[in-house]
């Protein structure tokens, strides 16, 4: 189940060393739109400061740089004082997403004490929560009892992949798809929803392949699935994505290709979305050249999930450069970033 050579080359990037930061405070609060009610609405996202996923001891998904955000600092005392800055910043905003750096559920990394305490501060404010975790805390025993709270309830597991090679030598999850599946019948039995999130374009796959990877991934994980949620690589800080980034050894997937996905799999039987963090910057999904225009029909199509302008817009556009671009990085093993690795010969030719 694990590549043990590469888990530990991703142990020795993640930074030996925490940053000081306020253990009373959350990493960050802010609201977005979400349609974890089957509607358009604004939805308070938080972060809490934890110690972290249980996973950093042994090693990091490939593309995670959550660990930046943590502090073997926090005790409960900390989190129950997070809550409260949560809980007053609530307003009238009536549905909730909490992230951890980890899992929600995890009981070392969010104590009981802490989370029944966050379950009374919302209670009576919150009509509908999402939180995350990782598939080995979803069992019965250690969450059904939250059904007593009566806040109905979405949990998100990062499946990535339904491939298992995909999820143990490009991500390095530390998970399999059957263990996904165990988790997600339990959590069809507890009564609780499910969101499914996939990672389009791993590392060591070409785009192309990604693609096929993600319809099939979808395919497999919409039976036991409110939504999927298509996450489009990003690059965080100290993370061997961002290792092999920055040599030119990897080259971000494209807007379109998230197109052709969501158009792809809208019809598989669940909600197919994607909100992608960082959007036309150099750190996030991008075309050759910005489109904002495609960026905001992604947007939009997985908000009301009605595809209709996408799918017009991806069909008046010539594409000829795109399917070029991948169908030469199809025939690499790697994939380069031909721009940078460009730049990174020119300048060193200035430099003989
Ligand atoms: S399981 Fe989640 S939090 Fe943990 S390393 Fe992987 S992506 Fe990061």
């Amino acid at each position: 189940m694990i590549n043990r050579e590469y888990a530990a080359s991703i142990k020795e990037l993640m930074p030996t060393s925490q940053r000081k930061t306020d253990p009373d405070r959350p990493v960050s609060t802010w609201q977005e739109k979400d349609r974890l009610r089957g509607y358009p609405e604004t939805t308070m996202v938080a972060i809490f400061k934890t110690t972290g996923c249980s996973w950093y001891r042994f090693s990091s998904c490939s593309m995670c740089g959550y660990f930046n955000d943590v502090s073997n600092d926090i005790k409960t005392i900390n989190l129950k004082r997070q809550i409260d800055i949560v809980a007053d910043s609530l307003e009238d905003v009536k549905v909730l997403k909490i992230f951890t750096s980890g899992s929600f559920l995890d009981p070392q990394e969010f104590p009981l004490d802490a989370r029944d305490y966050f379950f009374q501060k919302i209670s009576g404010k919150v009509e509908k929560l999402l939180v995350e975790s990782r598939t080995e805390y979803i069992t019965e025993s250690n969450i059904s009892y939250l059904k007593d709270f009566g806040i109905p309830m979405r949990i998100a597991i990062g499946l990535e992949s339904a491939n298992d090679e995909i999820m143990r030598n490009s991500i390095n999850k530390g998970s399999t798809f059957s263990k996904y599946v165990k988790s997600a019948e339990a959590v069809k039995r507890m009564g609780y929803e499910l969101r499914t999130y996939l990672l389009f374009k791993p590392l060591f796959l070409s785009e192309e392949d990604s693609i096929s990877d993600m319809i099939d991934s979808v395919q497999k994980s919409a039976q036991y699935s409110t939504d999927v949620s298509v996450n489009p690589m990003n690059i965080q800080k100290n993370t061997m994505v961002e290792h092999m980034w920055k040599k030119g050894l990897y080259r971000l997937p494209r807007l379109w290709s998230l197109a052709r996905i969501l158009l792809e799999s809208k019809d598989f039987g669940t909600q197919v979305v994607s909100y992608p963090t960082g959007g036309n910057k150099e750190r996030g999904i991008h075309n050759d050249s910005p489109d904002p225009k495609l960026l905001q029909l992604i947007y939009d199509a997985s908000l009301n999930q009605d595809f209709g302008e996408l799918e017009e817009y991806y069909n008046s556009v010539d594409k000829t450069a795109y399917f070029a671009a991948l169908a030469a990085e199809k025939v690499n093993l790697s994939q380069p970033d031909f721009e940078k690795l460009l730049s990174r010969t020119s300048r060193a030719s200035v430099m003989l």
